[in-house]
């Protein structure tokens, strides 16, 4: 066997699956009245040590070794329920024991580095097990949120010990809530798609509140971070407190996405690594380690035991934490088959569709995949299960231009040519158009801007004004910047008027901006923090952004996520340079409140004038550049509406019978 773990050609193999893989979905350690189980997946120790603890930092109180059982799983039994009780392995491997945490331990202590057993019952804050998700909802409008972010401003009306914690989420229950979930709550949205908050390696969580980082570098895979708890050393607080949140966004109809990062670890030196010395991670021919992260590691996705891994890891959030859906990094450096799988294990046990599954269809380099894997790159679209949804980046860049080269602008800033695409966008890209060919438009999530890269404020500023000239905070933005507002409001139109899922950062809705810092995984969290001052410093862009979701739930043309929703979308015109038009068939089977929408983007520099049928007689304009979710009567004007330079405008006919 010793010559076996070195040709890493084994690992895939059907003959080490047929000898090691193992099914069971109990892996780690469980725990309840019936007493609790330790089990870890190690096929080719020698020896299998567990060491316990009364805490985190003391020395052990017993240390007994694992019994070997079939399919390379060693386990051990006690009848007492241990939970609080912390605990690692040392695992043998050559003659040689190296400490490890428990890669499926769900929970531990300070900065991860020792297991906690839970029983995760006791966990539970008050009311939990009637937390329900969220019903479904017309449209899913996801806000891409940083728990830091979005407490950390004293602005936000948290008490000061819980800012930049999950229990800011859970502040004011039944009494007046924050400034921060006030607005989150009054925008509308159906989703927040939360950023990393499993347990991560790089805020050190017995330090400074100061310290900030995105946390894409997993540590412990089905525990929360402990920075985001008021006290990271008892491992049960951290699990309490995540699930407080939750259930507090549920309260408030509110699902949770989880930003979940299976493809790469904090450091090849992790558990699973210590576990089973070169199972889970890709490596070149050469013997070094493949790099499609740009972290220094890829995880080895197509083997069996790394997909069961993931596989159990996401179930157990969505059981144990009622997370609503899952936003997977790089999802390029994981196989189409993979997150099918997934797709079928969530409808299996929760119903079809019912969570949310996207990911990032791209990934940083090529990695070598095992033969016979396609990775899950958006050109292999056709592939996925219609419910595997990706974000569009065709979309984010025809509307505002290229992530990376700031000063190219997209279509709203400036861009020239780029009529069709805009048109290809608002089906979904279902009419062809960028190379890849999605099921339907469920599968697209449409947005301008998230934590990578500029703000969508900065982007603009910089590709409209050259550069980003205020240097602190207190400037007055929207006096000087009434172009950048115009277009801020055309790019969110445009989005909000394509089919498909809606995806929104955070703070997007009241210009926000990082200085122009477009990659702020660990600056400040002054940089990275919303600003709550500016939701009234930018009302008005704030309101654009609730009428527009308001209105967005109440077409069922756009919201269509059914194969054939493009058909929805005819009369595409391109009306100018900069100007295009399109109609929408908004009848639904349960009665839309206007049977015809008709869509103008106008990103020229000059008013352009749309004219609606039969006069106007019947029409309502619905939106246009400076409101969205008004109903004014298009008659007067004889059916000819005037759509300013750098703004949208949206019809309506009324369906008869219909108020
Ligand atoms: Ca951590």
């Amino acid at each position: 066997m010793r010559e076996k773990m070195t040709d890493l050609s084994f690992f895939p193999s059907e003959m080490f699956d047929k000898k090691f893989r193992y099914d069971g979905g109990d892996l780690g350690a469980q725990c309840g009245q019936e007493g609790t189980s330790f089990k870890v997946w190690s096929p080719f120790a020698e020896e299998v040590t567990l060491r316990l603890y009364r805490d985190g930092s003391s020395e052990s109180f017993l240390e007994r070794q694992l019994e070997r059982k079939d399919r390379g799983v060693w386990e051990l039994e006690f009848p007492e329920n241990l939970h609080g009780v912390y605990y690692d392995y040392l695992v043998r491997n050559e003659g040689k024991d190296v400490r490890t945490a428990d890669p499926y331990a769900v929970a531990c202590g300070c900065n991860g580095v020792r297991s906690m057993v839970a029983d995760l019952r006791l966990t539970d804050p008050p009311g939990f097990e009637a937390d329900r998700r969220p019903d479904q909802k017309e449209e899913n409008i996801i806000y891409e949120l940083h728990i830091k972010d979005f407490s950390y401003d004293a602005e936000s009306g948290v008490p000061r010990e819980y800012r930049g914690k999950y229990k800011a989420f859970a502040v004011g229950e039944g009494q007046e809530l924050p400034a921060c979930m006030r607005h989150l709550v009054g925008l509308g949205v159906t989703h927040v798609q939360l950023m990393p908050f499993f347990d991560y390696a790089s805020v050190d969580e017995s330090g400074e509140d100061s310290q900030f980082n995105w946390g894409y570098d997993p540590l412990n895979y089905n525990v929360p971070e402990g920075s985001y708890a008021t006290d990271a050393t008892d491992g049960a607080v951290r699990i309490r407190e995540c699930k407080e949140m939750i259930q507090a966004l549920h309260r408030q109809g509110i699902g949770v996405v989880m930003d979940v990062v299976y493809n790469h670890t904090y450091s090849e030196d992790s558990w699973l690594e210590r576990m089973v010395p070169g199972y889970y991670y890709r490596h070149n021919e050469d013997g070094s380690l493949s790099n499609g992260s740009a972290c220094g590691n890829d995880i080895a996705v197509g083997r069996s035991m790394a997909d069961n891994y993931i596989v159990d890891s996401v179930l157990f959030w969505a059981r144990e934490y009622h997370v609503d859906g899952f936003r997977f990094d790089l999802m390029g450096l994981l196989t189409v088959e993979l997150m099918n799988r997934i797709r079928r294990e969530l409808d299996k046990e929760f119903g079809a569709g019912r969570i949310l599954l996207y990911g990032e269809p791209w990934r940083a380099e090529e990695s070598p995949m095992e033969a016979g894997s396609i990775p899950a790159l958006k050109q292999n679209a056709e592939l996925f299960e219609d419910g595997v949804g990706f974000f569009s980046d065709d979309t984010r860049d025809a509307i505002k231009g290229h992530v990376f080269q700031s000063k190219v602008p997209g279509f709203v800033n400036g861009g020239a040519g780029l009529e069709t695409q805009i048109l290809h966008a608002v089906t979904g890209w279902r009419d062809g158009g960028a190379g890849f060919m999605p099921k339907s438009c469920r599968q697209i999530v449409n947005y301008v801007s998230v934590h990578d890269n500029f703000t969508l404020w900065d982007k603009l500023i910089l590709t409209m004004h050259g550069e980003l000239r205020q240097r602190c905070w207190e400037v007055d933005f929207t006096s000087r910047f009434e172009d950048v507002l115009a277009a801020n409001r055309l790019a969110a139109f445009i989005y909000f008027t394509c089919q498909g899922n809606l995806l929104m950062q955070a703070g997007e809705e009241f210009g926000r901006t990082k200085l122009g810092e477009d990659n702020s995984y660990r600056s400040a969290p002054e940089i990275n923090m919303l600003r709550w001052s500016q939701v009234e410093d930018f009302g008005d862009l704030v309101e654009y952004y609730k009428g527009l979701i308001r209105l967005r739930k109440r077409l069922p043309g756009l919201c269509d996520k059914s194969p054939s929703a493009f058909v929805r979308i005819t009369d595409q015109k391109i009306c100018g340079e900069g100007i295009v038009s399109f109609r929408v068939d908004n009848r639904s089977a349960q009665g839309a409140e206007w049977e015809e929408l008709q869509i103008v983007y106008n990103a020229s520099g000059k008013a352009f004038t749309a004219e609606l049928p039969d006069g106007g007689r019947n029409w309502e304009v619905l939106a246009d550049g400076g409101e969205a979710d008004c109903r004014r009567p298009a008659e007067g004007s004889k059916g000819a509406v005037e759509v300013g330079a750098c703004s949208g405008m949206m019809a309506g006919r009324r369906t008869p019978n219909k108020k």
